[in-house]
């Protein structure tokens, strides 16, 4: 790669060419048992996912927001109900509770990690709620033991949203088998993408688990008996052989973004006016985006877009601000932290391909505009490690 060419936020082509081989015997492989609807890839997919999120069940559904739907599904969310989650996440989060006639209640996000916030959790519980979907926001985990705490003692549902984070860890536990229900996406620029849309729903509860493979097929265990009312939220096998070739290296592009995201607070140590992202102590980010925070966002974005570096703003507006949402009758002012997170984020890219000298291209880039006054970080001549 030539020094000037751009460097986009995700470069899937670059992961593509390191696997071509393999994933296409893989396809070979389905197209030659012509069984192209759940079946034997499905069925390995599901004990595989379920085993690296250490949960008992794993079942296969056709995107993340459809694992989100029939998780709320299998726990009988109906209209009038109300599900407490975060107002800053992707639009699925919030859609898929109002699709379903409930409400979605906002909690407030900590400022340092995007996640909601425990501390604001109870205040929203009336006797209407009934469950409680925390967000494992770029790819880290909400905190998790607060909110199971509060969901025992309202006797509520946790259902997490682990679209974002695949092998993401806290305290030693994963996302996806912490709640009741987990639900993860395999939407291409996910950590594990498919070639399509995907989804799994993670539990440890065997009821849960039948009660979504029935929902999954419209009700039906035997084709044409409809005990229950589903929908068609399969899984395809060529998604399935797909992802089973990239979970085997799932570990492998997660400690690549880890490292990068190293290789970033190094190049970024003397950058005094953008704010890095947080780890949480004895957790695992897997940086599905690596996210800062600038108060000249805008500026810093139009720049590195003029420079050839790609970013992104993960969500220009909050959940309970989206016109489809107006009803809620929310108002600016109403989430302060979300609608601050709003204006100031902006992902950088992370993917395992990026070379160290590819990081230092964007930190430079950073570092050399949209400010003024120019940053304090001058490009560090550091050497990044091998
Ligand atoms: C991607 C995503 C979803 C939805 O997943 P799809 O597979 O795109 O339907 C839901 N929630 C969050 C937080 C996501 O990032």
């Amino acid at each position: 790669m030539s020094a000037k060419s751009p460097i986009p936020l995700l470069d899937l082509k670059a992961q593509y060419a390191t696997i071509r081989d393999e994933m296409r015997s893989a396809i070979d492989r389905v197209l030659e048992s012509q069984r192209f609807i759940l079946g034997p890839e499905v069925e390995a997919l599901e004990r595989e996912i379920a085993e690296y999120s250490r949960c008992a069940h794993g079942i296969g559904v056709s995107s993340g927001t459809d694992a989100i739907l029939v998780a709320l599904m299998a726990i009988d969310i109906r209209p009038g109900d109300e599900v407490i989650t975060s107002p800053y996440s992707f639009f699925a989060t919030a859609g898929t509770i109002a699709r379903l006639g409930a409400r979605p209640v906002f909690a407030e996000i900590e400022r340092k990690t995007f996640n909601i916030d425990p501390v604001g959790i109870e205040a929203c519980i009336s006797s209407r709620t009934r469950a409680i979907m925390p967000v494992h926001l770029f790819g880290q985990m909400a905190n998790m033991t607060p909110i199971l705490e509060i969901a025992r003692r309202h006797k509520l549902y946790v259902i997490e949203d682990a679209a974002q984070a695949i092998g993401a860890e806290r305290q030693e536990r994963r996302a996806g088998s912490v709640g009741d229900i987990g639900c993860l996406s395999f939407f291409p620029s996910k950590n594990l993408g498919g070639f399509g849309d995907g989804g799994m729903v993670t539990t440890n509860n065997a009821d849960i688990a039948e009660r979504v493979r029935l929902l999954r097929t419209h009700g039906s265990r035997d084709k044409y008996y409809n005990e229950i009312l589903g929908g068609n939220f399969r899984l395809d096998a060529i998604q399935a052989a797909v992802l089973r070739v990239k979970l085997k290296y799932l570990d492998r592009w997660t400690e690549g973004r880890r490292r990068n995201a190293a290789f970033y607070r190094e190049a970024f140590s003397n950058a005094a006016s953008i704010e890095l992202p947080y780890e949480v102590p004895n957790s695992r980010h897997i940086y599905n985006q690596f996210v800062i925070r600038s108060s000249r966002r805008d500026e810093l974005m139009s720049h590195l877009k003029q420079q050839g570096v790609g970013c992104e703003v993960y969500y220009p507006v909050p959940l309970p601000h989206q016109v489809c949402f107006r009803d809620l009758g929310f108002k600016a002012g109403d989430f302060p932290i979300s609608e601050a997170a709003s204006k100031e984020s902006l992902a950088l890219p992370i993917y395992p391909e990026l070379t160290p000298e590819m990081i230092q291209r964007v930190a430079s880039a950073v570092c050399s505009g949209g400010h003024r006054p120019p940053l304090p970080c001058a490009p560090s001549t550091a050497e990044f490690g091998s």
